[in-house]
Protein backbone atom coordinates (compact mmCIF):
# COMPACT_ATOMS: atom_id res chain seq x y z
CA UNK A 1 0.00 0.00 0.00
CA UNK A 2 2.65 2.58 -0.86
CA UNK A 3 3.43 5.22 1.23
CA UNK A 4 1.76 4.04 4.35
CA UNK A 5 3.58 1.02 5.29
CA UNK A 6 6.32 2.57 7.19
CA UNK A 7 4.35 2.77 10.73
CA UNK A 8 4.50 0.52 12.89
CA UNK A 9 2.16 2.08 15.20
CA UNK A 10 4.02 0.26 18.07
CA UNK A 11 2.60 2.60 20.48
CA UNK A 12 1.07 0.38 22.93
CA UNK A 13 1.63 1.91 26.18
CA UNK A 14 -1.98 3.89 25.94
CA UNK A 15 -3.81 1.45 23.77
CA UNK A 16 -6.42 1.25 26.52
CA UNK A 17 -7.01 5.38 26.92
CA UNK A 18 -7.34 5.01 22.98
CA UNK A 19 -9.83 2.88 22.79
CA UNK A 20 -12.10 3.86 25.62
CA UNK A 21 -12.07 7.20 23.59
CA UNK A 22 -12.91 5.66 20.35
CA UNK A 23 -16.01 5.37 21.79
CA UNK A 24 -16.29 8.42 23.33
CA UNK A 25 -16.05 10.15 20.47
CA UNK A 26 -18.57 8.17 18.90
CA UNK A 27 -21.03 8.73 21.31
CA UNK A 28 -19.74 13.03 21.42
CA UNK A 29 -21.11 13.40 18.15
CA UNK A 30 -25.02 12.38 19.03
CA UNK A 31 -25.06 14.79 21.85
CA UNK A 32 -28.30 16.83 21.47
CA UNK A 33 -29.82 19.84 22.96
CA UNK A 34 -31.08 19.97 26.37
CA UNK A 35 -29.73 16.26 26.81
CA UNK A 36 -27.92 15.71 30.31
CA UNK A 37 -23.98 15.80 29.46
CA UNK A 38 -22.46 13.81 31.76
CA UNK A 39 -18.90 12.16 31.63
CA UNK A 40 -19.12 10.49 28.26
CA UNK A 41 -19.86 13.98 26.30
CA UNK A 42 -16.85 15.89 27.88
CA UNK A 43 -14.73 16.64 24.82
CA UNK A 44 -11.84 17.01 23.21
CA UNK A 45 -12.08 20.43 22.16
CA UNK A 46 -11.12 21.15 25.33
CA UNK A 47 -7.71 19.85 24.53
CA UNK A 48 -6.59 23.17 23.27
CA UNK A 49 -5.12 23.62 26.46
CA UNK A 50 -1.70 21.43 27.02
CA UNK A 51 -3.28 20.59 30.19
CA UNK A 52 -5.96 18.72 28.85
CA UNK A 53 -4.45 17.03 26.51
CA UNK A 54 -2.00 15.79 28.89
CA UNK A 55 -4.82 14.57 31.18
CA UNK A 56 -6.33 12.54 28.85
CA UNK A 57 -3.24 10.91 27.31
CA UNK A 58 -3.14 8.99 30.69
CA UNK A 59 -5.86 7.13 29.66
CA UNK A 60 -8.18 8.33 32.25
CA UNK A 61 -11.68 9.32 30.92
CA UNK A 62 -11.56 13.41 30.73
CA UNK A 63 -14.17 13.66 33.11
CA UNK A 64 -13.78 16.94 33.38
CA UNK A 65 -12.84 16.17 37.39
CA UNK A 66 -10.66 19.33 37.44
CA UNK A 67 -13.67 21.52 36.95
CA UNK A 68 -16.02 20.35 39.66
CA UNK A 69 -15.22 23.27 41.74
CA UNK A 70 -18.19 22.71 43.57
CA UNK A 71 -17.68 18.88 44.46
CA UNK A 72 -16.34 19.54 48.22
CA UNK A 73 -12.65 17.91 48.81
CA UNK A 74 -12.75 16.04 51.95
CA UNK A 75 -10.85 19.10 53.72
CA UNK A 76 -13.53 21.99 52.60
CA UNK A 77 -16.44 19.86 53.41
CA UNK A 78 -15.22 19.43 56.62
CA UNK A 79 -15.08 23.06 57.10
CA UNK A 80 -18.36 23.81 55.55
CA UNK A 81 -20.28 21.50 57.67
CA UNK A 82 -18.50 22.81 60.88
CA UNK A 83 -19.20 26.52 59.41
CA UNK A 84 -22.80 26.08 58.47
CA UNK A 85 -24.69 25.65 61.92
CA UNK A 86 -22.13 28.29 63.26
CA UNK A 87 -23.56 30.78 60.42
CA UNK A 88 -27.12 30.47 61.67
CA UNK A 89 -27.94 26.80 61.41
CA UNK A 90 -29.65 27.15 58.21
CA UNK A 91 -28.98 29.27 55.30
CA UNK A 92 -31.75 31.27 53.75
CA UNK A 93 -31.91 28.68 50.73
CA UNK A 94 -32.67 26.34 53.13
CA UNK A 95 -35.70 24.16 51.99
CA UNK A 96 -38.47 21.71 53.33
CA UNK A 97 -37.78 18.74 54.18
CA UNK A 98 -38.95 16.87 51.40
CA UNK A 99 -36.39 18.46 49.37
CA UNK A 100 -33.84 16.53 51.13
CA UNK A 101 -31.85 13.92 49.36
CA UNK A 102 -31.87 10.14 51.12
CA UNK A 103 -28.33 10.08 50.22
CA UNK A 104 -28.56 13.18 53.50
CA UNK A 105 -30.80 11.32 55.53
CA UNK A 106 -28.67 8.37 55.39
CA UNK A 107 -25.66 10.22 56.02
CA UNK A 108 -27.20 11.81 59.17
CA UNK A 109 -27.85 8.61 60.79
CA UNK A 110 -24.28 7.26 60.12
CA UNK A 111 -23.04 6.75 63.54
CA UNK A 112 -19.72 7.51 64.40
CA UNK A 113 -19.55 9.73 61.02
CA UNK A 114 -18.91 12.58 63.92
CA UNK A 115 -15.05 11.62 63.78
CA UNK A 116 -13.34 14.91 63.69
CA UNK A 117 -16.47 17.04 63.19
CA UNK A 118 -18.91 16.01 65.83
CA UNK A 119 -22.32 17.53 64.45
CA UNK A 120 -23.72 17.45 67.97
CA UNK A 121 -20.88 19.52 69.34
CA UNK A 122 -22.19 22.22 67.09
CA UNK A 123 -25.82 22.44 67.67
CA UNK A 124 -24.96 24.56 70.42
CA UNK A 125 -26.55 27.76 68.43
CA UNK A 126 -29.86 27.93 69.82
CA UNK A 127 -31.04 28.54 65.76
CA UNK A 128 -29.76 25.55 65.06
CA UNK A 129 -32.62 24.05 66.77
CA UNK A 130 -34.48 25.60 64.49
CA UNK A 131 -33.09 23.55 61.17
CA UNK A 132 -32.94 20.69 62.72
CA UNK A 133 -36.76 20.52 63.69
CA UNK A 134 -37.35 21.91 60.40
CA UNK A 135 -35.40 19.38 58.51
CA UNK A 136 -36.62 16.71 60.93
CA UNK A 137 -32.52 15.63 61.59
CA UNK A 138 -29.24 17.88 61.32
CA UNK A 139 -28.27 19.12 58.46
CA UNK A 140 -25.35 16.68 57.03
CA UNK A 141 -22.51 17.26 55.23
CA UNK A 142 -23.78 17.78 51.48
CA UNK A 143 -27.24 19.67 52.46
CA UNK A 144 -25.39 23.48 51.89
CA UNK A 145 -23.89 22.07 48.74
CA UNK A 146 -26.64 20.44 47.10
CA UNK A 147 -28.78 23.48 47.57
CA UNK A 148 -26.09 25.59 46.73
CA UNK A 149 -26.70 26.21 42.64
CA UNK A 150 -28.73 29.53 43.17
CA UNK A 151 -26.80 31.14 39.82
CA UNK A 152 -27.04 28.26 37.34
CA UNK A 153 -29.71 26.71 35.87
CA UNK A 154 -27.75 24.12 33.54
CA UNK A 155 -23.85 25.04 33.09
CA UNK A 156 -23.06 21.89 31.20
CA UNK A 157 -24.38 24.54 28.71
CA UNK A 158 -21.23 26.80 28.98
CA UNK A 159 -19.14 23.64 28.50
CA UNK A 160 -17.12 22.89 25.03
CA UNK A 161 -19.04 19.37 25.10
CA UNK A 162 -21.72 20.99 24.76
CA UNK A 163 -22.82 21.32 20.70
CA UNK A 164 -25.28 24.08 20.74
CA UNK A 165 -28.02 23.60 17.54
CA UNK A 166 -28.03 27.29 17.23
CA UNK A 167 -24.93 28.37 15.27
CA UNK A 168 -25.48 32.40 15.32
CA UNK A 169 -22.81 34.23 12.93
CA UNK A 170 -21.97 30.54 11.56
CA UNK A 171 -25.21 30.67 8.95
CA UNK A 172 -22.85 30.92 5.85
CA UNK A 173 -20.02 28.43 6.33
CA UNK A 174 -22.95 26.27 7.63
CA UNK A 175 -24.84 26.63 4.35
CA UNK A 176 -21.11 26.03 2.45
CA UNK A 177 -20.55 22.58 4.08
CA UNK A 178 -24.29 21.53 3.66
CA UNK A 179 -24.00 22.58 -0.22
CA UNK A 180 -20.99 20.53 -0.51
CA UNK A 181 -22.42 17.70 1.04
CA UNK A 182 -25.90 17.58 0.29
CA UNK A 183 -24.46 15.53 -2.83
CA UNK A 184 -23.79 12.38 -0.10
CA UNK A 185 -27.33 12.37 -0.04
CA UNK A 186 -28.10 12.22 -3.84
CA UNK A 187 -25.54 8.90 -3.57
CA UNK A 188 -23.27 11.00 -5.25
CA UNK A 189 -19.52 11.82 -3.68
CA UNK A 190 -19.31 15.15 -1.94
CA UNK A 191 -15.71 17.19 -2.65
CA UNK A 192 -13.65 17.08 0.06
CA UNK A 193 -13.39 20.15 2.08
CA UNK A 194 -10.99 21.85 4.12
CA UNK A 195 -12.10 23.95 7.07
CA UNK A 196 -9.78 26.76 8.50
CA UNK A 197 -10.41 29.27 11.26
CA UNK A 198 -8.45 29.40 14.80
CA UNK A 199 -9.12 27.98 18.13
CA UNK A 200 -13.04 28.86 19.14
CA UNK A 201 -14.27 30.25 15.73
CA UNK A 202 -16.70 27.19 16.05
CA UNK A 203 -15.52 24.87 13.85
CA UNK A 204 -15.94 21.79 15.46
CA UNK A 205 -19.59 22.96 16.70
CA UNK A 206 -20.38 23.78 13.09
CA UNK A 207 -19.07 20.51 12.09
CA UNK A 208 -20.92 18.63 13.92
CA UNK A 209 -23.89 20.36 13.63
CA UNK A 210 -23.54 19.81 9.79
CA UNK A 211 -22.82 15.99 10.37
CA UNK A 212 -26.02 15.20 13.23
CA UNK A 213 -28.01 16.99 10.50
CA UNK A 214 -26.42 14.91 7.38
CA UNK A 215 -27.42 11.78 9.40
CA UNK A 216 -30.80 12.80 10.27
CA UNK A 217 -32.43 13.72 7.01
CA UNK A 218 -29.89 10.33 5.46
CA UNK A 219 -31.92 8.34 7.84
CA UNK A 220 -35.35 10.05 7.19
CA UNK A 221 -34.64 9.53 3.12
CA UNK A 222 -33.25 6.05 3.61
CA UNK A 223 -30.09 7.17 1.94
CA UNK A 224 -26.88 5.32 2.97
CA UNK A 225 -24.65 7.97 4.02
CA UNK A 226 -22.39 7.92 7.39
CA UNK A 227 -19.91 10.72 9.30
CA UNK A 228 -17.42 9.37 11.06
CA UNK A 229 -15.63 12.02 13.50
CA UNK A 230 -12.35 11.75 14.55
CA UNK A 231 -10.22 13.92 16.39
CA UNK A 232 -6.69 14.14 15.31
CA UNK A 233 -5.74 15.23 18.22
CA UNK A 234 -6.14 12.67 20.22
CA UNK A 235 -5.74 9.74 17.73
CA UNK A 236 -2.78 10.80 15.93
CA UNK A 237 -1.18 8.07 14.23
CA UNK A 238 -2.15 6.63 10.99
CA UNK A 239 -2.10 3.64 13.09
CA UNK A 240 -4.91 4.82 15.36
CA UNK A 241 -6.70 6.46 12.64
CA UNK A 242 -7.36 3.78 10.58
CA UNK A 243 -7.56 1.15 13.29
CA UNK A 244 -10.60 3.51 14.63
CA UNK A 245 -12.29 4.32 11.46
CA UNK A 246 -11.95 0.18 10.83
CA UNK A 247 -13.29 -0.55 14.14
CA UNK A 248 -16.15 2.14 13.57
CA UNK A 249 -17.03 0.79 9.84
CA UNK A 250 -16.78 -2.87 11.62
CA UNK A 251 -19.23 -1.56 13.95
CA UNK A 252 -21.15 -0.48 11.53
CA UNK A 253 -21.46 -3.25 9.38
CA UNK A 254 -22.24 -5.75 12.72
CA UNK A 255 -25.33 -3.07 12.73
CA UNK A 256 -26.13 -3.47 9.51
CA UNK A 257 -26.11 -7.13 9.06
CA UNK A 258 -27.97 -8.20 12.57
CA UNK A 259 -30.88 -5.42 10.80
CA UNK A 260 -30.78 -7.56 7.53
CA UNK A 261 -30.58 -11.03 9.28
CA UNK A 262 -33.91 -9.76 11.41
CA UNK A 263 -35.70 -8.74 7.60
CA UNK A 264 -34.76 -11.77 5.70
CA UNK A 265 -35.39 -14.13 8.87
CA UNK A 266 -39.17 -12.54 9.11
CA UNK A 267 -39.40 -12.99 5.29
CA UNK A 268 -38.14 -16.95 5.43
CA UNK A 269 -40.50 -17.21 7.73
CA UNK A 270 -43.50 -15.62 5.94
CA UNK A 271 -42.51 -17.17 2.69
CA UNK A 272 -42.28 -20.65 3.77
CA UNK A 273 -45.95 -20.30 4.45
CA UNK A 274 -46.69 -18.23 1.59
CA UNK A 275 -44.09 -18.29 -1.19
CA UNK A 276 -46.05 -15.03 -2.68
CA UNK A 277 -44.52 -12.99 -0.02
CA UNK A 278 -41.07 -13.48 -2.08
CA UNK A 279 -42.55 -11.45 -5.10
CA UNK A 280 -41.02 -8.29 -5.20
CA UNK A 281 -37.81 -8.89 -3.62
CA UNK A 282 -34.78 -10.37 -5.14
CA UNK A 283 -35.16 -13.93 -4.22
CA UNK A 284 -36.62 -16.14 -5.91
CA UNK A 285 -36.89 -19.07 -3.42
CA UNK A 286 -36.91 -19.64 0.56
CA UNK A 287 -33.56 -21.33 -0.04
CA UNK A 288 -32.20 -18.39 -1.70
CA UNK A 289 -32.81 -16.38 1.53
CA UNK A 290 -31.71 -19.04 3.39
CA UNK A 291 -28.29 -19.09 1.47
CA UNK A 292 -28.34 -14.86 1.57
CA UNK A 293 -28.81 -15.63 5.61
CA UNK A 294 -25.71 -18.07 5.49
CA UNK A 295 -23.45 -15.53 3.93
CA UNK A 296 -24.24 -12.82 6.15
CA UNK A 297 -23.78 -14.82 8.94
CA UNK A 298 -20.24 -15.89 7.90
CA UNK A 299 -19.31 -12.19 7.11
CA UNK A 300 -20.46 -11.60 10.70
CA UNK A 301 -18.27 -13.84 11.87
CA UNK A 302 -15.36 -12.94 9.56
CA UNK A 303 -15.23 -9.67 11.14
CA UNK A 304 -12.02 -8.62 12.82
CA UNK A 305 -11.45 -5.70 14.80
CA UNK A 306 -8.05 -4.31 14.81
CA UNK A 307 -6.40 -4.01 18.01
CA UNK A 308 -5.33 -0.76 19.22
CA UNK A 309 -1.33 -1.50 18.23
CA UNK A 310 0.89 -4.25 16.64
CA UNK A 311 -0.83 -4.89 13.01
CA UNK A 312 1.38 -4.24 10.05
CA UNK A 313 -0.29 -1.00 8.92
CA UNK A 314 -1.26 -2.42 5.72
CA UNK A 315 -2.98 -5.01 7.38
CA UNK A 316 -5.16 -2.13 8.87
CA UNK A 317 -5.39 -0.33 6.24
CA UNK A 318 -6.70 -3.40 4.59
CA UNK A 319 -9.18 -4.01 7.18
CA UNK A 320 -10.58 -0.39 7.28
CA UNK A 321 -10.94 -0.45 2.93
CA UNK A 322 -12.91 -3.50 3.61
CA UNK A 323 -15.04 -2.83 6.35
CA UNK A 324 -15.68 0.48 4.83
CA UNK A 325 -16.64 -1.22 1.39
CA UNK A 326 -18.83 -3.55 2.81
CA UNK A 327 -21.95 -2.27 1.41
CA UNK A 328 -23.13 0.64 -1.06
CA UNK A 329 -23.21 3.86 0.84
CA UNK A 330 -21.50 7.65 1.14
CA UNK A 331 -18.76 8.28 3.84
CA UNK A 332 -17.26 11.36 4.97
CA UNK A 333 -14.74 11.10 7.06
CA UNK A 334 -14.20 14.27 10.04
CA UNK A 335 -10.70 15.16 10.86
CA UNK A 336 -10.60 17.55 13.35
CA UNK A 337 -7.63 19.50 14.43
CA UNK A 338 -5.93 17.75 11.18
CA UNK A 339 -3.23 20.07 11.31
CA UNK A 340 -1.95 18.09 14.79
CA UNK A 341 -1.89 14.53 12.58
CA UNK A 342 0.22 16.19 10.02
CA UNK A 343 2.72 17.68 12.23
CA UNK A 344 2.85 14.57 14.30
CA UNK A 345 2.59 12.02 11.59
CA UNK A 346 3.19 13.26 8.31
CA UNK A 347 0.58 13.48 5.58
CA UNK A 348 0.43 9.57 4.90
CA UNK A 349 -2.92 9.07 6.44
CA UNK A 350 -4.31 11.74 4.23
CA UNK A 351 -2.28 10.59 0.89
CA UNK A 352 -4.03 7.11 1.83
CA UNK A 353 -7.46 7.76 2.62
CA UNK A 354 -6.89 10.83 -0.01
CA UNK A 355 -7.13 7.93 -3.13
CA UNK A 356 -9.51 5.54 -1.76
CA UNK A 357 -12.25 6.16 -3.65
CA UNK A 358 -10.80 4.68 -6.95
CA UNK A 359 -10.41 1.07 -5.68
CA UNK A 360 -13.82 0.89 -3.75
CA UNK A 361 -16.11 -0.75 -5.27
CA UNK A 362 -19.36 -0.30 -3.21
CA UNK A 363 -18.54 2.82 -1.15
CA UNK A 364 -17.34 5.98 -1.82
CA UNK A 365 -15.53 8.25 0.63
CA UNK A 366 -15.23 11.96 1.18
CA UNK A 367 -12.99 13.81 3.67
CA UNK A 368 -13.65 16.99 5.61
CA UNK A 369 -10.29 18.25 7.29
CA UNK A 370 -10.56 20.66 10.04
CA UNK A 371 -7.17 22.77 10.91
CA UNK A 372 -6.76 25.52 13.18
CA UNK A 373 -3.60 26.42 11.40
CA UNK A 374 -3.51 27.70 8.27
CA UNK A 375 -0.50 27.26 6.83
CA UNK A 376 -0.59 23.43 7.53
CA UNK A 377 -1.07 22.64 3.78
CA UNK A 378 2.23 24.07 3.16
CA UNK A 379 3.94 20.96 4.33
CA UNK A 380 1.62 18.52 2.47
CA UNK A 381 2.37 16.37 -0.60
CA UNK A 382 1.16 18.34 -3.45
CA UNK A 383 -1.43 15.61 -4.31
CA UNK A 384 -2.77 15.37 -0.69
CA UNK A 385 -3.10 19.00 -1.02
CA UNK A 386 -4.78 19.55 -4.06
CA UNK A 387 -7.38 16.10 -3.71
CA UNK A 388 -7.87 17.85 0.09
CA UNK A 389 -8.81 21.19 -0.64
CA UNK A 390 -10.81 20.55 -3.37
CA UNK A 391 -12.95 22.92 -1.35
CA UNK A 392 -12.72 25.21 1.52
CA UNK A 393 -13.92 27.47 3.91
CA UNK A 394 -12.78 29.97 6.36
CA UNK A 395 -13.99 30.95 9.57
CA UNK A 396 -12.98 34.44 10.25
CA UNK A 397 -12.62 35.17 14.56
CA UNK A 398 -15.74 36.64 15.83
CA UNK A 399 -15.84 40.37 16.92
CA UNK A 400 -17.05 41.18 20.02
CA UNK A 401 -20.58 42.21 18.94
CA UNK A 402 -20.63 38.78 17.75
CA UNK A 403 -19.70 37.01 20.76
CA UNK A 404 -22.46 39.03 22.78
CA UNK A 405 -25.09 37.22 20.79
CA UNK A 406 -23.27 33.77 20.97
CA UNK A 407 -22.97 34.28 24.41
CA UNK A 408 -26.45 35.84 25.03
CA UNK A 409 -27.90 32.63 23.59
CA UNK A 410 -26.36 30.07 25.90
CA UNK A 411 -26.60 31.93 28.89
CA UNK A 412 -30.45 32.13 28.38
CA UNK A 413 -29.97 28.33 28.92
CA UNK A 414 -27.27 28.03 31.12
CA UNK A 415 -27.81 30.83 33.95
CA UNK A 416 -31.28 31.52 36.28
CA UNK A 417 -33.28 34.35 35.54
CA UNK A 418 -31.79 37.55 36.16
CA UNK A 419 -28.88 36.60 37.79
CA UNK A 420 -26.35 38.35 35.36
CA UNK A 421 -25.88 41.51 35.72
CA UNK A 422 -25.84 43.70 32.32
CA UNK A 423 -22.15 44.55 32.14
CA UNK A 424 -20.90 40.72 32.43
CA UNK A 425 -21.68 39.40 28.77
CA UNK A 426 -20.59 42.34 27.21
CA UNK A 427 -17.31 42.40 29.51
CA UNK A 428 -16.80 38.69 28.76
CA UNK A 429 -17.56 39.51 24.79
CA UNK A 430 -14.66 42.22 24.87
CA UNK A 431 -11.81 40.25 26.71
CA UNK A 432 -12.63 36.87 24.29
CA UNK A 433 -12.20 39.66 21.54
CA UNK A 434 -9.14 40.37 22.32
CA UNK A 435 -8.11 37.27 22.16
CA UNK A 436 -8.55 36.34 18.52
CA UNK A 437 -12.33 35.98 19.15
CA UNK A 438 -12.39 32.85 20.71
CA UNK A 439 -15.66 31.69 21.68
CA UNK A 440 -14.40 28.73 24.58
CA UNK A 441 -12.45 31.72 25.73
CA UNK A 442 -15.95 33.53 25.74
CA UNK A 443 -17.83 31.09 27.53
CA UNK A 444 -15.07 29.89 30.04
CA UNK A 445 -15.18 33.60 30.76
CA UNK A 446 -18.77 33.29 31.41
CA UNK A 447 -18.93 29.78 33.37
CA UNK A 448 -15.71 30.87 35.76
CA UNK A 449 -17.62 34.20 35.82
CA UNK A 450 -20.55 32.07 37.20
CA UNK A 451 -18.76 29.89 39.50
CA UNK A 452 -16.30 32.17 41.43
CA UNK A 453 -20.04 34.57 42.25
CA UNK A 454 -21.41 30.87 43.12
CA UNK A 455 -18.49 30.68 45.76
CA UNK A 456 -18.85 33.92 46.83
CA UNK A 457 -22.44 33.17 47.31
CA UNK A 458 -24.08 35.79 46.05
CA UNK A 459 -26.99 36.23 44.16
CA UNK A 460 -26.28 37.74 40.65
CA UNK A 461 -22.59 37.26 38.77
CA UNK A 462 -21.32 40.78 38.32
CA UNK A 463 -18.42 42.96 36.62
CA UNK A 464 -15.96 42.16 38.99
CA UNK A 465 -16.28 38.31 38.94
CA UNK A 466 -15.73 38.07 34.99
CA UNK A 467 -12.32 40.49 35.69
CA UNK A 468 -11.65 37.81 38.56
CA UNK A 469 -11.86 34.98 35.98
CA UNK A 470 -10.28 36.43 32.97
CA UNK A 471 -6.99 36.58 35.63
CA UNK A 472 -7.54 33.10 37.23
CA UNK A 473 -7.79 31.68 33.22
CA UNK A 474 -4.79 33.45 32.23
CA UNK A 475 -3.04 32.30 35.11
CA UNK A 476 -4.02 28.94 34.42
CA UNK A 477 -2.62 29.24 31.01
CA UNK A 478 0.53 31.06 32.32
CA UNK A 479 1.05 27.98 35.08
CA UNK A 480 0.67 25.32 32.08
CA UNK A 481 2.70 27.16 29.66
CA UNK A 482 5.65 26.48 32.35
CA UNK A 483 4.54 23.86 33.72
CA UNK A 484 5.30 21.92 30.44
CA UNK A 485 8.69 24.05 29.26
CA UNK A 486 11.51 22.13 28.36
CA UNK A 487 14.03 21.77 31.42
CA UNK A 488 16.82 24.44 29.63
CA UNK A 489 14.06 26.95 29.55
CA UNK A 490 12.88 26.74 32.91
CA UNK A 491 16.17 27.34 33.66
CA UNK A 492 16.14 30.51 31.69
CA UNK A 493 12.77 31.82 32.95
CA UNK A 494 13.76 31.07 37.10
CA UNK A 495 17.00 32.92 35.64
CA UNK A 496 14.99 35.78 34.89
CA UNK A 497 12.91 35.80 37.92
CA UNK A 498 15.39 35.23 40.53
CA UNK A 499 16.89 38.66 38.91
CA UNK A 500 13.70 40.45 39.19
CA UNK A 501 13.03 39.50 42.61
CA UNK A 502 16.51 41.49 43.19
CA UNK A 503 14.80 44.34 42.11
CA UNK A 504 16.67 44.15 38.14
CA UNK A 505 14.17 45.09 35.60
CA UNK A 506 14.80 45.72 32.31
CA UNK A 507 17.54 42.82 32.33
CA UNK A 508 19.85 41.89 29.63
CA UNK A 509 20.35 38.74 28.14
CA UNK A 510 24.23 38.60 29.29
CA UNK A 511 22.49 39.00 32.71
CA UNK A 512 20.15 36.43 32.36
CA UNK A 513 22.96 34.01 31.02
CA UNK A 514 25.42 34.52 34.02
CA UNK A 515 22.90 33.30 36.51
CA UNK A 516 21.69 30.77 34.11
CA UNK A 517 24.56 29.28 34.23
CA UNK A 518 25.40 29.14 37.97
CA UNK A 519 21.92 27.70 38.22
CA UNK A 520 22.88 24.78 35.48
CA UNK A 521 26.28 24.23 37.75
CA UNK A 522 23.97 24.18 41.10
CA UNK A 523 22.05 21.17 39.24
CA UNK A 524 24.48 19.71 36.62
CA UNK A 525 22.60 20.42 33.68
CA UNK A 526 24.11 21.08 30.13
CA UNK A 527 25.02 24.81 29.64
CA UNK A 528 23.79 26.19 26.48
CA UNK A 529 25.87 28.65 24.67
CA UNK A 530 24.87 32.76 24.84
CA UNK A 531 23.41 32.81 21.61
CA UNK A 532 21.27 29.62 22.38
CA UNK A 533 20.25 30.93 25.23
CA UNK A 534 19.18 34.26 23.77
CA UNK A 535 17.16 31.70 20.91
CA UNK A 536 15.20 30.31 24.23
CA UNK A 537 14.30 33.98 25.90
CA UNK A 538 13.10 34.63 22.18
CA UNK A 539 10.36 31.53 22.70
CA UNK A 540 9.32 32.77 26.30
CA UNK A 541 8.35 35.91 24.50
CA UNK A 542 6.60 34.36 22.01
CA UNK A 543 4.60 32.55 24.36
CA UNK A 544 3.77 35.44 26.63
CA UNK A 545 5.81 34.94 29.76
CA UNK A 546 8.13 37.27 29.26
CA UNK A 547 8.53 41.09 27.08
CA UNK A 548 12.30 41.02 25.75
CA UNK A 549 12.90 44.09 22.99
CA UNK A 550 15.54 45.33 21.41
CA UNK A 551 17.43 48.33 22.51
CA UNK A 552 20.33 49.96 20.54
CA UNK A 553 23.14 50.55 22.88
CA UNK A 554 24.94 53.15 19.94
CA UNK A 555 28.16 51.95 19.78
CA UNK A 556 28.29 49.35 22.11
CA UNK A 557 25.48 47.48 19.51
CA UNK A 558 21.91 45.88 20.66
CA UNK A 559 21.07 44.12 23.49
CA UNK A 560 17.84 43.07 24.23
CA UNK A 561 15.70 44.35 27.71
CA UNK A 562 13.57 41.49 29.19
CA UNK A 563 11.02 41.95 31.78
CA UNK A 564 8.39 38.99 33.29
CA UNK A 565 5.04 39.13 31.81
CA UNK A 566 3.78 36.73 34.49
CA UNK A 567 3.23 36.97 37.82
CA UNK A 568 6.55 36.20 39.48
CA UNK A 569 5.03 33.83 42.98
CA UNK A 570 3.09 32.26 40.99
CA UNK A 571 5.63 31.15 38.25
CA UNK A 572 8.42 31.25 40.23
CA UNK A 573 6.32 28.41 42.13
CA UNK A 574 5.47 26.36 39.33
CA UNK A 575 9.08 26.54 38.35
CA UNK A 576 10.47 25.30 41.06
CA UNK A 577 7.81 22.09 41.78
CA UNK A 578 9.93 20.59 38.80
CA UNK A 579 12.14 17.92 39.85
CA UNK A 580 15.13 19.11 38.42
CA UNK A 581 14.21 23.14 38.98
CA UNK A 582 13.45 22.26 42.40
CA UNK A 583 16.56 21.02 42.96
CA UNK A 584 18.18 24.45 43.38
CA UNK A 585 18.53 25.35 46.71
CA UNK A 586 18.82 28.59 48.23
CA UNK A 587 19.52 30.43 44.70
CA UNK A 588 19.78 33.93 46.79
CA UNK A 589 23.01 34.01 48.00
CA UNK A 590 24.56 33.39 44.54
CA UNK A 591 22.60 36.08 42.63
CA UNK A 592 23.11 38.19 45.46
CA UNK A 593 26.44 37.76 45.55
CA UNK A 594 26.47 38.58 41.77
CA UNK A 595 24.90 42.03 42.82
CA UNK A 596 27.79 42.59 45.28
CA UNK A 597 30.03 42.32 43.20
P1 LIG B 1 -13.10 25.47 17.12
O1 LIG B 1 -13.37 24.06 16.74
O2 LIG B 1 -13.09 26.41 15.96
O3 LIG B 1 -11.87 25.64 17.96
P2 LIG B 1 -15.50 25.19 18.61
O4 LIG B 1 -16.44 24.81 17.55
O5 LIG B 1 -15.02 24.11 19.49
O6 LIG B 1 -14.28 25.98 18.02
O7 LIG B 1 -16.16 26.33 19.48
C1 LIG B 1 -15.68 26.69 20.75
C2 LIG B 1 -16.83 26.88 21.69
O8 LIG B 1 -17.62 27.99 21.27
C3 LIG B 1 -17.79 25.71 21.72
O9 LIG B 1 -18.29 25.58 23.02
C4 LIG B 1 -18.87 26.10 20.76
O10 LIG B 1 -20.08 25.50 21.12
C5 LIG B 1 -18.93 27.60 20.94
N1 LIG B 1 -19.30 28.29 19.72
C6 LIG B 1 -18.48 28.60 18.70
N2 LIG B 1 -19.14 29.27 17.75
C7 LIG B 1 -20.41 29.38 18.18
C8 LIG B 1 -21.58 30.00 17.64
N3 LIG B 1 -21.56 30.61 16.44
N4 LIG B 1 -22.70 29.92 18.36
C9 LIG B 1 -22.72 29.30 19.55
N5 LIG B 1 -21.67 28.73 20.11
C10 LIG B 1 -20.51 28.77 19.44
MG1 LIG C 1 -12.22 22.41 17.22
Amino acid sequence: MGKGTSEDGTRGDSSDGESKRSSDDDRDIHVQAGEPTDVDTTERDDVDSVADSTATGSGATDSEAADTDTTPTPDSAAERSKSAPQSGGSPPETKGSEDRSPATDELGEVDGFSGDVDLEDLDLDPDADDSVEADGASRGLFDDLLEGEPIFENKEVLRPSYTPHKLPHREEQINNMATILVTALRGETPSNILIYGKTGTGKTASAKFVSEELETTSQKYEVPCEVQYINCEVTDTQYRVLAQLANKFIDKNERYIEDRLEELGDLRDRAAEDPADLGDTDFDSVAAVENEIMTLESDLEAFDPVPMTGWPTDRVYSTFFDAVDYHERVVVIMLDEIDKLVEKSGDDTLYNLSRMNSELDNSRVSIMGISNDLKFTDFLDPRVKSSLGEEEIVFPPYDATQLRDILQHRAEIAFKSATLSDDVIPLCAAFAAQEHGDARRALDLLRTAGELAERDRTETVEEAHVRKAQEKIELDRVVEVVRTLPTQSKLVLYATILLEKNGVHNINTGEVFNIYKRLCQEIEADVLTQRRVTDLISELDMLGIVNAIVVSKGRYGRTKEINLSVPLDETEAVLLSDSRVGEVEDAQPFVQARFDN
